[in-house]
Parts: structure tokens; sequence; C-alpha cells
């Protein structure tokens, strides 16, 4: 059976930002949200995810595919497989399977591309990208979409939008699949796409806008998006910005936002500290015994874990040094969008970004 999307806008503040609640399957995420993606899904436990305030997950199908697409039936659950209760959602792997993809495995069927570890030639469709998510029991799913990079020439752009809109025509959406938008930064691309999804898709989901895009350029984009949109249905974009872009694409009007933040900045040896970046490798920390964050409440501030100890951790390279960095950015991301709901709701926006040190006016 497949699952359906309730959302309800619960405020729609002066501007673009607004609260939400997003329930499928009795799973619920507050919005904006933080769908989380990257290290934090596979080296913290659920109850360390549910800790650091994390209420959706994001998982990739590609792989799965690749491994048991002749066995689909067979595939467990993702809710059962990763023991994660809060919502998931899947990406349709479209991305990866392009970017494996030559000019000419882009076909009008799908796409043809080399499996880059058995060298085996997959043909991926619109329809298999459906199936393994369905079969993954994904909360949310993903639209198949052609996929051209942001900047990629004109002409590519609009292929890749004539091919989008012509399958999201061709076969129903399950009704818990959100549309996919792409079309770069080209208004009318992107138009002629909004034009083709079906009324009865669950939501939106745009696409093309890669990590090489700045933050203006990406809330510019996403502002003229949401003008296009059914209002009432949610909208999900992957970013991997800053927490200064997260922000400001929540304040913008996404309600989804899939971040690898908290990840990447503790692989980097980086703390999330107000509204910058603590360097805990830096020579100058090893004798400093303050917590991560001065009023941090996230469980490793909590318990007392001192910079100097972290340093240690990592110029020893123990795992549990990145751990602890983790843990402490994952909460910080997810607290500023609480922090940011609580604010949307009370009419606050620009008061809050000014704390992240974002600057209203850019709005
Ligand atoms: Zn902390």
């Amino acid at each position: 059976m497949t699952a359906q999307i309730n959302f309800q806008v619960q405020h729609q503040g002066a501007g673009a930002a607004r609260t939400g609640e997003l329930t499928v399957n009795g799973r619920q995420a507050l919005t904006p949200a933080i769908v989380q993606t990257g290290s934090a899904t596979t080296t913290l436990t659920p109850t360390e995810l549910h800790q650091c305030g994390t209420q959706a997950i994001k998982c990739g199908v590609l792989d799965s595919w690749r491994q048991f697409k002749d066995r689909l039936t067979e595939l467990p659950d993702l809710h059962a497989l990763t023991y994660w209760d809060g919502l998931i959602v899947t990406d349709s792997g479209a991305g990866q399977a392009y970017s494996w993809a030559k000019p000419r495995g882009r076909k009008p069927a799908g796409v043809n591309f080399h499996d880059p570890q058995t060298g085996t030639m997959h043909f991926y469709t619109p329809a298999d990208a459906l199936a393994i998510q369905q079969a993954l029991g994904a909360d949310v799913q993903q639209s198949f979409a052609r996929v051209a990079d942001y900047y990629a020439p004109v002409d590519d752009l609009n292929a890749a939008v004539d091919q989008t809109a012509t399958w999201l025509q061709s076969e129903p959406l399950p009704e818990n699949c959100l549309a996919t938008i792409v079309g770069g930064g080209l208004k009318r691309a992107r138009q002629a796409n909004v034009d083709a999804v079906p009324a009865g898709a669950a939501g939106y989901s745009i696409g093309g806008v890669d990590a090489t895009v700045p933050t203006e350029e990406q809330a510019r984009l996403v502002t003229e998006v949401i003008a296009m949109l059914a209002a009432p249905k949610p909208r999900y974009l992957s970013t991997s910005g800053d927490l200064r872009q997260l922000l400001l694409l929540a304040s913008s009007g996404i309600d989804l936002i899939d971040s690898d933040l908290a990840g990447r900045e503790a692989s980097m040896g980086n703390a999330l500290v107000g509204t910058r970046r603590l360097h805990l490798d830096r020579d100058h920390l090893a004798l400093d015994q303050r917590a991560l964050g001065p009023d941090c409440d996230c469980p490793v501030c909590q318990a007392g874990i001192s910079r100097a100890w972290i340093h240690r951790l990592l110029v020893r390279r123990q795992p549990l040094g990145e751990r602890y960095l983790l843990l402490h950015n994952l909460f910080t991301v997810n607290q500023a969008m609480t922090k940011l709901r609580a604010a949307i709701a009370a009419d606050s926006v620009p008061e809050c970004l000014a704390e992240f040190g974002l600057d209203p006016a850019e709005m």
C-alpha cells in the first residue's frame, strides 16, 4: 500500500517563510526541517539521531537497485533495516546514475551507465526508480528526472526539462512522491517543468541546484520557483551549504532541506559554534577545558566533554573525536531550525536571522 503525504501549513509568515506539519505513515516532522543525509545516518544510532533533534533521514536507492534489482520483493523495508523509526525520504537515484553515464547514455526511456564497481552496464528507468523506492518502504519518494549541471549549456538544461516533463506526464506518481523540478537557473525552463507536474503530485523537489551555486543565487532561484508552485504542497531541496545557507533557504519557503552539513564539518575537525566554526585540530585548543558551545544542550556539551579532549582525539586520529563533533553539530543544526520555526510562528524571522549573523536585508 502506498503511503500518503499529509502536509498542513501551520503558520505562513509575512515573508515566504512558513511552518508546517508533515505526516506520512504516522511519522511526523515539523517544518522547516532538515532531512539528515551523509555520515550521521550511518555512524550514529537511532537513539543518538533522536537525541540530536533529527526528524527525518534520507537514503539513496541506487546501490540497493544495482544489487537487488531482480529481487526487489525480498528487500526489507528501510525502517526495519536501519531501525530508524522517523521519516525516511529516498532520492530517485537519477543524480547518481547520470553522473556515471556518458552523454550518449541519456536515453528517452532512462539512463544507461557503467557500474563503477563491477563494470556492468545498467539501464535505469523512471519505473525502476519508483519500484525500488516503493520496495524499500520510503515515506517520501522523489520522481525521476534527467539531471543537468546548474551551469550546463541552455540546450542541455532545456533537454533535461523536456525529458523530465515527458516522464512526469507519462505515468501516475505514487501518492507519496514529490515531483522533481529541474532547469538550472532558467525561469522559463523551470516553469515548463512545473507546468508538467500532475495535479495530484504530493509536493515538489527542486533539483539540479548543486554545491557550486552561490547562496544568494540559490535563494533567488528558490523564491522564483516557489512563486510557480501550488502553495499548500511541501517543497524539498537538497543542498550542501553551510548553516547560513540552510537558514536562508528555510526562510525563503523551503519546507524540507536535505543536508549533510553536520557530518561534513565534523569530518574536517570542525564544530559549529554560534555563527562560526571552531577548528578543533588547532594547537591553541590543546588545553582548553571548556565545552564546545558555551550554552549548548547537546549530549556532548552536557556531558562536559572538553575541547581539549576532542582536540587530543582528533590529532591522534581516534574516531571518537569526529563522533563527538558530529553529535554536537547535528544538534546545533537541528536547534537552529527549531529556533527558526519558533521565529516564523512569532513573526520574528529577521531577528532570528540576525542572531545567526544573517542580514535580513538580504531577504
Ligand atoms: Zn554541544
